[in-house]
């Protein structure tokens, strides 16, 4: 490697483009101890755009309490105007006139409350395939969290937002071990019954292996889920982000969440390896000869630039390989 891009030589069976669900700003910060300004997180979403990523969770109206990384999306959303769909009403991402998609994340009618003052177009709510989970991340059972993001979906649905359901623990609970793939399947269609536009299945703390996302994505089509509806969330904590991450591309799906730089994690998991980091998804799909639309050099200096503000290196190992040697003179 000379020229910072794996060279390009494609495999069968794989979708010619991918879409990248940039998550850093929110799932990424939300797990990081150092508060990061508005200022800068405006800044990190502005390059993460001028990087070619086409949709960025923006931030999330949880309340301030609970996430107090995040407790400046009021102030934050509207810096990211210009980013926007351009006719604002759509937001579903593309470049030009439909702007970059900045979905949110809505944990309830409050939070989606806020979201809606400020002019989202895309939401997301937080859901759990395992009762451990859901207690301890949302303080309620898992029908009971579903029942409370019911009138949440509908609302955004009637108002024409696109509205996207995360689901933790689809693989492993810290707390119950492994989790059986049909009460995954149960809750992925209850989330799609709301009327949830896409799904993303989470490997929330990273014991998922390609056989059993194989057999997950299966299941779920089985049961009526089609497969352009499903985005994959992997967390690298075992080192099998990508791993799985190929297994769902030559099962056909194509959106996949990614954290520039690897950033944050999930408090839960014992390893602080969290997120599968944009820049390693960037040069395996580079090197697959998939389109992402992404430019891996502009994206790994947006990631040491913020590593600089978090003061400490990024996770990523392609980040790493591709950071510049440090000057002589930054040695003494
Ligand atoms: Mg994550």
């Amino acid at each position: 490697m000379t020229d910072g891009l794996p060279m390009a030589v494609p495999a069968q069976g794989l979708p010619p483009r991918v879409r990248i669900h940039e998550v850093g700003a929110r799932d990424g910060l939300q797990n990081e101890k150092t508060v990061v300004s508005t200022e800068v997180k405006a800044e990190f979403i502005h390059r993460l755009a001028e990087s070619g990523l086409t949709t960025i969770e923006a931030t999330s109206f949880v309340h301030p309490e609970w996430v107090p990384q995040l407790a400046d999306a009021e102030r934050l959303f509207p810096l990211l105007g210009d980013l926007g769909p351009k006719d604002g009403r759509d937001g579903r991402g593309g470049r030009g006139g439909e702007g970059v998609a900045l979905p949110v994340l809505v944990p309830n009618a409050r939070g989606l409350d806020r979201a809606m003052a400020l002019g989202a177009r895309r939401i997301a709510v937080f859901g759990s395939a395992t009762e451990s989970f859901a207690q301890a991340n949302l303080n309620r059972t898992v029908d009971a969290s579903l029942a409370m993001f019911a009138p949440v979906v509908a609302r955004a649905r009637e108002d024409g937002m696109h509205v996207r359901g995360y689901l933790s623990m689809c693989f492993g609970d810290p707390w119950e071990g492994p989790v059986p793939v049909h009460q995954v399947v149960r809750v992925a269609k209850a989330l799609m019954d709301l009327g949830c536009h896409e799904l993303s299945l989470g490997d929330t703390i990273g014991v998922a292996t390609p056989g059993h996302v194989w057999t997950l994505l299966s299941e779920l089509n089985e049961e009526g889920v089609p497969t352009d509806a499903i985005g994959v969330h992997f967390h690298d904590t075992y080192g099998q982000a990508l791993s799985n991450t190929l297994a769902a591309l030559q099962h056909g799906v194509t959106t996949v969440d990614a954290s520039a730089g690897g950033l944050g994690g999930c408090p839960y998991a014992k390893s602080a390896t969290g997120n599968l980091a944009t820049e390693d998804l960037v040069w395996m799909l580079d090197g697959l000869g998939i389109e992402t639309g992404v430019d891996l050099g502009r994206l790994t200096a947006t990631s040491l630039w913020l590593a600089e503000r978090l003061g400490r290196p990024s996770p990523s190992r392609t980040v790493r390989a591709l950071a510049p040697d440090p000057a002589p003179s930054d040695k003494e």
